[in-house]
Protein backbone atom coordinates (compact mmCIF):
# COMPACT_ATOMS: atom_id res chain seq x y z
CA UNK A 1 0.00 0.00 0.00
CA UNK A 2 0.85 3.47 -1.21
CA UNK A 3 0.92 6.53 1.41
CA UNK A 4 -3.13 7.41 1.39
CA UNK A 5 -2.75 10.69 2.23
CA UNK A 6 -0.32 11.50 -0.68
CA UNK A 7 -1.93 9.71 -3.12
CA UNK A 8 -5.32 11.95 -1.95
CA UNK A 9 -3.11 14.71 -2.33
CA UNK A 10 -0.68 14.19 -5.67
CA UNK A 11 -4.78 13.05 -6.94
CA UNK A 12 -6.73 16.27 -5.73
CA UNK A 13 -4.01 18.54 -7.13
CA UNK A 14 -4.75 22.14 -6.38
CA UNK A 15 -7.45 24.12 -7.88
CA UNK A 16 -5.30 26.52 -9.41
CA UNK A 17 -3.24 23.73 -11.05
CA UNK A 18 -6.51 22.35 -12.13
CA UNK A 19 -7.56 25.14 -14.04
CA UNK A 20 -4.23 25.73 -15.67
CA UNK A 21 -3.91 22.47 -17.24
CA UNK A 22 -7.78 23.36 -18.25
CA UNK A 23 -6.76 26.29 -19.67
CA UNK A 24 -3.52 24.44 -21.67
CA UNK A 25 -5.95 21.87 -23.39
CA UNK A 26 -8.72 24.65 -24.30
CA UNK A 27 -5.65 26.38 -26.16
CA UNK A 28 -4.83 23.51 -28.38
CA UNK A 29 -9.25 23.21 -29.22
CA UNK A 30 -10.41 26.96 -29.50
CA UNK A 31 -6.42 28.61 -29.92
CA UNK A 32 -4.26 30.26 -27.55
CA UNK A 33 -5.20 33.85 -28.65
CA UNK A 34 -8.92 32.92 -27.37
CA UNK A 35 -8.19 31.64 -24.04
CA UNK A 36 -7.95 33.90 -21.03
CA UNK A 37 -6.34 32.05 -18.38
CA UNK A 38 -6.32 34.08 -15.30
CA UNK A 39 -5.08 31.27 -13.20
CA UNK A 40 -1.78 30.88 -12.36
CA UNK A 41 0.17 33.65 -10.39
CA UNK A 42 3.61 32.77 -13.39
CA UNK A 43 5.17 36.33 -13.75
CA UNK A 44 5.02 37.52 -17.64
CA UNK A 45 7.07 40.41 -17.28
CA UNK A 46 10.72 39.25 -18.06
CA UNK A 47 13.37 39.39 -15.35
CA UNK A 48 15.31 42.37 -15.30
CA UNK A 49 18.38 43.05 -17.64
CA UNK A 50 20.97 42.21 -14.83
CA UNK A 51 19.25 38.81 -13.88
CA UNK A 52 19.85 37.46 -17.93
CA UNK A 53 23.65 38.71 -17.84
CA UNK A 54 24.44 36.96 -14.65
CA UNK A 55 23.03 33.63 -15.70
CA UNK A 56 25.02 34.37 -18.84
CA UNK A 57 28.18 35.31 -17.06
CA UNK A 58 27.40 32.18 -14.44
CA UNK A 59 27.48 29.60 -17.36
CA UNK A 60 31.07 28.62 -16.31
CA UNK A 61 31.20 28.82 -12.67
CA UNK A 62 31.79 26.48 -10.39
CA UNK A 63 27.93 23.81 -10.26
CA UNK A 64 28.83 21.59 -7.50
CA UNK A 65 26.91 21.45 -4.06
CA UNK A 66 27.16 24.15 -2.26
CA UNK A 67 26.91 23.66 2.33
CA UNK A 68 23.10 22.93 2.98
CA UNK A 69 22.62 26.47 4.21
CA UNK A 70 24.24 28.19 0.69
CA UNK A 71 27.42 29.81 -0.30
CA UNK A 72 28.80 32.33 2.49
CA UNK A 73 29.63 35.21 -0.03
CA UNK A 74 25.63 34.77 -0.90
CA UNK A 75 24.31 35.09 3.03
CA UNK A 76 26.73 37.63 3.62
CA UNK A 77 25.21 39.57 0.77
CA UNK A 78 22.12 39.85 1.66
CA UNK A 79 22.12 39.93 5.14
CA UNK A 80 24.08 42.95 4.17
CA UNK A 81 21.46 43.95 2.44
CA UNK A 82 18.58 43.32 4.65
CA UNK A 83 20.41 45.45 7.09
CA UNK A 84 21.36 48.38 4.72
CA UNK A 85 17.69 48.21 3.11
CA UNK A 86 15.66 47.90 5.84
CA UNK A 87 17.35 48.81 9.13
CA UNK A 88 17.32 45.33 10.39
CA UNK A 89 20.12 44.01 12.52
CA UNK A 90 20.79 40.52 10.52
CA UNK A 91 23.80 38.14 10.50
CA UNK A 92 25.01 35.68 7.50
CA UNK A 93 24.99 32.56 9.94
CA UNK A 94 21.35 33.06 10.00
CA UNK A 95 20.27 32.87 6.19
CA UNK A 96 19.56 30.04 4.94
CA UNK A 97 19.02 29.60 1.31
CA UNK A 98 16.35 27.37 -0.41
CA UNK A 99 13.95 26.62 -3.77
CA UNK A 100 12.01 29.90 -3.24
CA UNK A 101 9.19 30.71 -0.90
CA UNK A 102 7.48 27.03 -1.05
CA UNK A 103 10.79 25.76 0.57
CA UNK A 104 11.18 28.48 3.04
CA UNK A 105 7.30 27.92 4.46
CA UNK A 106 7.81 23.50 4.23
CA UNK A 107 11.25 24.12 6.08
CA UNK A 108 10.58 26.37 8.68
CA UNK A 109 7.26 25.04 8.91
CA UNK A 110 8.85 20.90 9.63
CA UNK A 111 11.76 23.21 11.78
CA UNK A 112 9.02 24.24 14.46
CA UNK A 113 5.98 22.35 14.36
CA UNK A 114 5.43 19.89 16.84
CA UNK A 115 2.55 17.57 16.46
CA UNK A 116 -1.01 19.56 18.28
CA UNK A 117 0.65 22.82 17.79
CA UNK A 118 -0.93 25.93 15.45
CA UNK A 119 -0.41 27.81 12.71
CA UNK A 120 -2.55 30.73 12.16
CA UNK A 121 -3.32 32.15 8.96
CA UNK A 122 -5.12 35.47 7.85
CA UNK A 123 -7.75 34.75 5.58
CA UNK A 124 -7.61 35.23 2.76
CA UNK A 125 -4.51 32.94 2.37
CA UNK A 126 -2.25 31.01 -0.05
CA UNK A 127 -4.28 27.70 0.08
CA UNK A 128 -0.78 25.64 0.04
CA UNK A 129 -0.20 26.75 3.62
CA UNK A 130 -2.60 24.46 5.02
CA UNK A 131 -0.67 21.72 3.12
CA UNK A 132 2.52 22.42 4.42
CA UNK A 133 1.42 23.03 8.02
CA UNK A 134 -0.44 19.85 8.22
CA UNK A 135 2.08 18.11 6.40
CA UNK A 136 4.76 19.34 9.30
CA UNK A 137 1.68 17.95 11.89
CA UNK A 138 0.34 21.28 13.06
CA UNK A 139 -3.29 22.27 12.63
CA UNK A 140 -3.71 25.54 10.56
CA UNK A 141 -6.08 27.46 11.88
CA UNK A 142 -7.74 30.64 9.71
CA UNK A 143 -8.14 33.70 11.23
CA UNK A 144 -10.48 36.63 9.51
CA UNK A 145 -9.56 40.22 8.23
CA UNK A 146 -11.33 43.29 8.13
CA UNK A 147 -13.76 44.26 5.23
CA UNK A 148 -10.84 45.47 3.06
CA UNK A 149 -8.59 42.28 3.84
CA UNK A 150 -6.46 44.13 6.09
CA UNK A 151 -5.09 43.15 9.22
CA UNK A 152 -6.84 43.78 12.39
CA UNK A 153 -5.20 42.24 15.47
CA UNK A 154 -8.79 42.88 17.46
CA UNK A 155 -10.16 39.90 15.13
CA UNK A 156 -7.15 37.96 15.59
CA UNK A 157 -6.88 38.11 19.20
CA UNK A 158 -9.90 35.06 20.02
CA UNK A 159 -7.32 32.92 17.61
CA UNK A 160 -4.12 32.99 19.67
CA UNK A 161 -3.97 30.53 22.28
CA UNK A 162 -1.13 28.20 23.85
CA UNK A 163 -1.01 26.07 21.25
CA UNK A 164 -0.15 28.64 18.92
CA UNK A 165 3.21 28.27 17.15
CA UNK A 166 3.63 30.93 14.89
CA UNK A 167 1.60 33.26 12.82
CA UNK A 168 1.75 33.79 8.74
CA UNK A 169 1.80 36.81 7.49
CA UNK A 170 1.63 37.60 3.47
CA UNK A 171 1.91 41.25 2.70
CA UNK A 172 1.33 42.42 -0.29
CA UNK A 173 -1.25 38.92 0.19
CA UNK A 174 -1.82 36.69 -2.53
CA UNK A 175 -4.86 36.76 -3.31
CA UNK A 176 -6.35 40.12 -2.06
CA UNK A 177 -2.87 42.19 -3.02
CA UNK A 178 -3.77 44.25 0.94
CA UNK A 179 -0.39 45.58 2.18
CA UNK A 180 -0.39 46.03 5.38
CA UNK A 181 0.49 49.37 7.53
CA UNK A 182 3.34 50.31 9.85
CA UNK A 183 0.37 50.77 12.47
CA UNK A 184 -1.10 47.47 11.22
CA UNK A 185 2.08 45.88 12.02
CA UNK A 186 2.58 47.58 15.16
CA UNK A 187 -0.66 46.97 16.70
CA UNK A 188 -0.09 42.75 15.64
CA UNK A 189 3.21 42.87 17.56
CA UNK A 190 1.67 44.39 20.67
CA UNK A 191 -0.75 41.70 20.49
CA UNK A 192 2.05 38.62 20.14
CA UNK A 193 4.01 40.35 22.78
CA UNK A 194 1.06 40.49 25.29
CA UNK A 195 -0.05 36.71 23.84
CA UNK A 196 3.70 35.59 24.09
CA UNK A 197 4.07 36.69 28.00
CA UNK A 198 2.14 34.51 28.94
CA UNK A 199 3.53 31.72 28.12
CA UNK A 200 7.07 30.12 28.04
CA UNK A 201 7.88 30.44 24.52
CA UNK A 202 7.14 33.69 22.14
CA UNK A 203 4.79 33.19 19.35
CA UNK A 204 7.06 33.51 15.97
CA UNK A 205 6.15 35.62 13.00
CA UNK A 206 6.70 34.25 9.94
CA UNK A 207 6.35 36.89 7.16
CA UNK A 208 6.13 35.54 3.67
CA UNK A 209 7.29 38.22 1.18
CA UNK A 210 7.75 36.61 -2.56
CA UNK A 211 5.81 40.28 -3.33
CA UNK A 212 7.84 42.45 -1.35
CA UNK A 213 8.96 44.73 -3.78
CA UNK A 214 6.08 44.35 -5.77
CA UNK A 215 3.81 47.48 -4.01
CA UNK A 216 2.71 50.21 -5.94
CA UNK A 217 2.37 52.86 -3.66
CA UNK A 218 3.26 51.97 -0.04
CA UNK A 219 6.62 51.05 2.22
CA UNK A 220 6.12 47.70 3.45
CA UNK A 221 7.54 47.36 6.55
CA UNK A 222 10.08 44.98 7.27
CA UNK A 223 8.40 42.66 10.34
CA UNK A 224 11.97 42.26 12.09
CA UNK A 225 12.03 46.24 13.00
CA UNK A 226 8.41 45.87 14.52
CA UNK A 227 8.84 42.20 16.60
CA UNK A 228 11.71 40.64 17.02
CA UNK A 229 10.97 36.82 17.06
CA UNK A 230 10.62 37.15 13.18
CA UNK A 231 11.61 35.06 10.61
CA UNK A 232 11.21 36.19 6.86
CA UNK A 233 10.70 33.61 4.41
CA UNK A 234 11.20 35.41 1.02
CA UNK A 235 11.66 34.00 -2.75
CA UNK A 236 12.87 35.75 -5.79
CA UNK A 237 10.02 34.07 -7.72
CA UNK A 238 7.82 37.11 -8.55
CA UNK A 239 9.82 40.31 -8.11
CA UNK A 240 13.03 38.64 -10.76
CA UNK A 241 10.09 36.72 -12.28
CA UNK A 242 11.87 33.72 -11.46
CA UNK A 243 9.66 31.14 -10.51
CA UNK A 244 10.70 28.34 -12.75
CA UNK A 245 13.84 28.42 -11.19
CA UNK A 246 13.06 28.08 -7.54
CA UNK A 247 15.38 30.38 -5.65
CA UNK A 248 14.80 32.32 -2.55
CA UNK A 249 15.75 32.11 1.74
CA UNK A 250 15.01 32.37 4.96
CA UNK A 251 16.09 34.98 7.52
CA UNK A 252 15.96 34.35 11.22
CA UNK A 253 16.17 37.47 13.14
CA UNK A 254 19.12 37.10 15.47
CA UNK A 255 16.80 39.04 17.85
CA UNK A 256 14.90 35.84 17.88
CA UNK A 257 14.21 33.22 20.76
CA UNK A 258 17.16 31.04 20.50
CA UNK A 259 17.90 32.18 17.55
CA UNK A 260 21.01 29.68 17.04
CA UNK A 261 18.34 26.53 18.05
CA UNK A 262 15.90 27.63 15.77
CA UNK A 263 18.37 27.92 12.81
CA UNK A 264 19.19 24.39 13.27
CA UNK A 265 16.29 22.90 13.68
CA UNK A 266 15.90 24.63 10.10
CA UNK A 267 18.83 22.68 8.74
CA UNK A 268 17.71 19.55 10.18
CA UNK A 269 14.23 20.08 8.68
CA UNK A 270 16.35 20.95 5.17
CA UNK A 271 18.16 17.79 5.77
CA UNK A 272 15.26 15.80 6.37
CA UNK A 273 13.33 17.07 3.29
CA UNK A 274 16.16 16.00 0.74
CA UNK A 275 16.81 19.94 -0.03
CA UNK A 276 20.72 19.35 0.51
CA UNK A 277 21.48 22.70 -1.56
CA UNK A 278 19.59 26.02 -3.27
CA UNK A 279 20.46 25.74 -6.59
CA UNK A 280 24.17 27.56 -6.92
CA UNK A 281 23.85 29.10 -10.38
CA UNK A 282 21.11 30.94 -8.79
CA UNK A 283 22.37 31.81 -5.21
CA UNK A 284 25.26 33.42 -7.09
CA UNK A 285 23.08 35.19 -9.50
CA UNK A 286 20.59 36.60 -7.02
CA UNK A 287 23.66 38.31 -4.98
CA UNK A 288 24.59 40.29 -7.41
CA UNK A 289 21.01 41.59 -8.40
CA UNK A 290 19.84 42.15 -4.87
CA UNK A 291 17.39 45.20 -4.72
CA UNK A 292 16.76 44.97 -8.49
CA UNK A 293 12.63 44.00 -9.54
CA UNK A 294 11.16 43.11 -12.55
CA UNK A 295 9.31 46.77 -14.25
CA UNK A 296 6.52 46.93 -12.14
CA UNK A 297 5.17 50.18 -13.75
CA UNK A 298 4.08 47.06 -16.69
CA UNK A 299 1.96 45.76 -13.62
CA UNK A 300 0.63 48.78 -12.53
CA UNK A 301 -0.58 49.17 -15.93
CA UNK A 302 -2.04 45.89 -15.76
CA UNK A 303 -3.99 46.39 -12.44
CA UNK A 304 -5.15 49.74 -13.85
CA UNK A 305 -6.74 48.86 -16.70
CA UNK A 306 -8.05 45.75 -14.91
CA UNK A 307 -9.53 47.44 -12.00
CA UNK A 308 -11.12 49.73 -13.77
CA UNK A 309 -12.41 48.08 -16.82
CA UNK A 310 -14.08 45.91 -14.22
CA UNK A 311 -15.42 48.15 -12.00
CA UNK A 312 -16.82 50.40 -14.70
CA UNK A 313 -18.67 47.04 -15.96
CA UNK A 314 -20.43 46.38 -12.65
CA UNK A 315 -17.75 43.94 -10.66
CA UNK A 316 -16.97 44.69 -7.13
CA UNK A 317 -13.06 44.48 -5.83
CA UNK A 318 -10.95 46.31 -3.34
CA UNK A 319 -7.89 48.18 -5.76
CA UNK A 320 -5.19 46.00 -4.70
CA UNK A 321 -2.17 47.63 -3.52
CA UNK A 322 0.87 45.10 -4.48
CA UNK A 323 1.37 41.78 -5.93
CA UNK A 324 -0.66 40.73 -9.02
CA UNK A 325 -3.90 39.88 -8.21
CA UNK A 326 -7.17 41.12 -8.47
CA UNK A 327 -9.78 39.32 -5.82
CA UNK A 328 -13.24 40.61 -6.86
CA UNK A 329 -16.64 39.31 -5.50
CA UNK A 330 -18.85 36.70 -6.95
CA UNK A 331 -21.68 38.29 -8.67
CA UNK A 332 -23.65 35.14 -7.38
CA UNK A 333 -22.82 33.72 -3.32
CA UNK A 334 -21.12 30.18 -5.01
CA UNK A 335 -18.10 31.48 -6.76
CA UNK A 336 -17.77 28.21 -8.09
CA UNK A 337 -20.87 28.30 -9.93
CA UNK A 338 -19.77 31.98 -11.45
CA UNK A 339 -16.44 30.38 -12.61
CA UNK A 340 -17.91 27.62 -14.76
CA UNK A 341 -20.16 30.02 -16.38
CA UNK A 342 -16.75 32.21 -16.53
CA UNK A 343 -15.54 29.54 -18.50
CA UNK A 344 -17.96 30.17 -21.54
CA UNK A 345 -16.02 32.71 -22.51
CA UNK A 346 -13.18 30.97 -21.97
CA UNK A 347 -11.74 33.28 -18.78
CA UNK A 348 -10.52 30.92 -16.35
CA UNK A 349 -10.91 31.87 -12.85
CA UNK A 350 -10.18 30.59 -9.42
CA UNK A 351 -12.74 30.67 -6.73
CA UNK A 352 -11.59 31.46 -3.40
CA UNK A 353 -12.76 28.61 -1.20
CA UNK A 354 -9.03 27.27 -1.37
CA UNK A 355 -8.09 30.75 -0.07
CA UNK A 356 -10.42 30.49 3.15
CA UNK A 357 -13.20 33.13 1.99
CA UNK A 358 -16.27 32.26 -0.19
CA UNK A 359 -18.12 34.37 -2.97
CA UNK A 360 -15.04 35.76 -4.36
CA UNK A 361 -12.58 35.22 -7.38
CA UNK A 362 -8.76 35.86 -7.86
CA UNK A 363 -7.82 37.03 -11.06
CA UNK A 364 -4.04 36.41 -11.33
CA UNK A 365 -2.96 39.21 -13.86
CA UNK A 366 0.48 39.14 -14.29
CA UNK A 367 -0.13 37.38 -18.10
CA UNK A 368 0.20 39.84 -21.31
CA UNK A 369 -1.27 42.92 -21.90
CA UNK A 370 -2.89 41.69 -24.30
CA UNK A 371 -4.53 38.73 -22.80
CA UNK A 372 -6.39 41.57 -20.58
CA UNK A 373 -7.49 43.71 -23.37
CA UNK A 374 -8.66 40.84 -25.61
CA UNK A 375 -10.85 39.55 -22.26
CA UNK A 376 -12.34 42.85 -21.30
CA UNK A 377 -15.52 41.87 -23.98
CA UNK A 378 -15.81 38.21 -22.46
CA UNK A 379 -16.02 39.99 -18.93
CA UNK A 380 -18.93 42.78 -20.04
CA UNK A 381 -20.61 39.25 -21.39
CA UNK A 382 -20.14 37.17 -18.28
CA UNK A 383 -21.42 40.30 -15.98
CA UNK A 384 -24.38 40.36 -18.36
CA UNK A 385 -25.57 37.22 -17.57
CA UNK A 386 -26.20 39.19 -13.96
CA UNK A 387 -28.31 42.11 -15.22
N1 LIG B 1 3.62 32.29 -0.79
C1 LIG B 1 2.72 32.97 -1.51
C2 LIG B 1 1.83 33.91 -0.82
C3 LIG B 1 2.62 32.77 -2.89
O1 LIG B 1 1.71 33.46 -3.59
C4 LIG B 1 3.49 31.87 -3.52
C5 LIG B 1 3.40 31.59 -4.96
O2 LIG B 1 2.52 32.00 -5.67
C6 LIG B 1 4.42 31.18 -2.72
C7 LIG B 1 4.46 31.42 -1.38
C8 LIG B 1 5.38 30.22 -3.33
O3 LIG B 1 6.31 30.89 -4.08
P1 LIG B 1 7.62 30.19 -4.68
O4 LIG B 1 7.47 30.18 -6.15
O5 LIG B 1 8.73 31.07 -4.29
O6 LIG B 1 7.72 28.85 -4.08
Amino acid sequence: MYNEKMIKLGEERSVIRELFEYGNARKKIVGVENVFDFSIGNPAVPPPACVREEIRRLADSDHGYSSAPGLFQVREAISGYIETAFGAQMRPDLIYMTCGASASLTVVLNGIVNRGDEIVVLAPFFPEYRVFTEHAGGTLVVAPTDENFHLDAEKLRPYLNKRTKAVILNSPNNPSGAVYSEGEIEALAALLHEKSAEREEPILLLADEPYRELSYDKKVPHVMNFYEHSLVLYSFSKALSLAGERIGYIAVSPKCHRAEELFSAICGAGRALGFVCAPVLFQRAVANCLGQVSDIGEYRRRRDLLYQSLTRMGYSCVKPEGAFYLFVRSPEPDANNFCERAKKYELLLVPSDSFGVKGYVRISYCVDMGVIERSLPAFEKLIGEYR
